[in-house]
């Protein structure tokens, strides 16, 4: 008799929140760097109308589209949750999610609050959340400044606001990561990752 099939376990959801500056990002792209890791976990890769910043990439770090684009995956239902960040839109798209789910493998994302809080509630049994802590305000601010710096100068305020707010919700969290010193978060991330994904 054929040995019975075995059932392939589906991949897990890896949301990773936090302030603009916190680190997320940074954390998740280490985690996937992780030769053991990377092979069970792929970083989805968000659509977003805001202007590409010198660094990024199309299609690595996001799809940069115009806002025309936005609304037709929307409206061709290709996106799975989205939300509105000062100003610009953001989308989870649909297809490769389930696509990767489907194939057993572990989708990292890195999402605000909102898309953490969607994501919990369409796969409940199979998403976890993590928040990611800057080390103070001050550093988190120093961060902003940075990354904002050929960009417009109100942003840095905007994105402290919105910081405020964020901050106050990671209690909601299933795990929150302290990013003082990025191979300790790293660690804590991939402690967490294995546990969560029993391997
Ligand atoms: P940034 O402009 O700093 O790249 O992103 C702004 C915020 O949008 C960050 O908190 C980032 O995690 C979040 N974000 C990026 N892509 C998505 C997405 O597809 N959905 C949601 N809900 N948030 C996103």
């Amino acid at each position: 008799m054929k040995a019975a099939k075995r059932q392939k376990k589906p991949g897990k959801i890896f949301v990773i929140s936090g302030p603009s500056g916190s680190g997320k990002t940074t954390l998740l792209s280490s985690l996937i760097q992780d030769k053991k890791i990377g092979k069970l976990l792929v970083k989805s890769c968000s659509v977003t109308t805001r202007p590409k910043r010198s660094k990024e990439r199309e299609a690595k770090e996001y799809f940069f589209v115009t806002l025309l684009e936005f609304r037709r995956l929307l409206k061709a239902k290709k996106i799975l949750e989205w939300t509105r960040y000062l100003g610009y839109y953001y989308g989870t798209p649909k297809g490769p999610l389930e696509k990767q789910l489907k194939s057993s493998k572990s989708v990292g994302l890195c999402l605000d609050l909102k898309g953490a809080r969607i994501l919990k509630k369409i796969y409940p049994h199979n998403t976890v959340t993590i928040f990611v802590l800057p080390p103070s305000l001050s550093v988190l601010k120093e961060r902003i400044q940075n990354r904002c710096r050929q960009t417009n100068p109100q942003e840095v305020k905007q994105r402290m606001l919105l910081a405020g707010r964020e901050l106050r919700a990671a209690g909601k969290f299933d795990y929150c990561v302290l990013n003082q010193n990025l191979t300790v978060a790293l660690k804590e991330l991939k402690n967490i990752f294995l546990r969560e994904s029993s391997v």
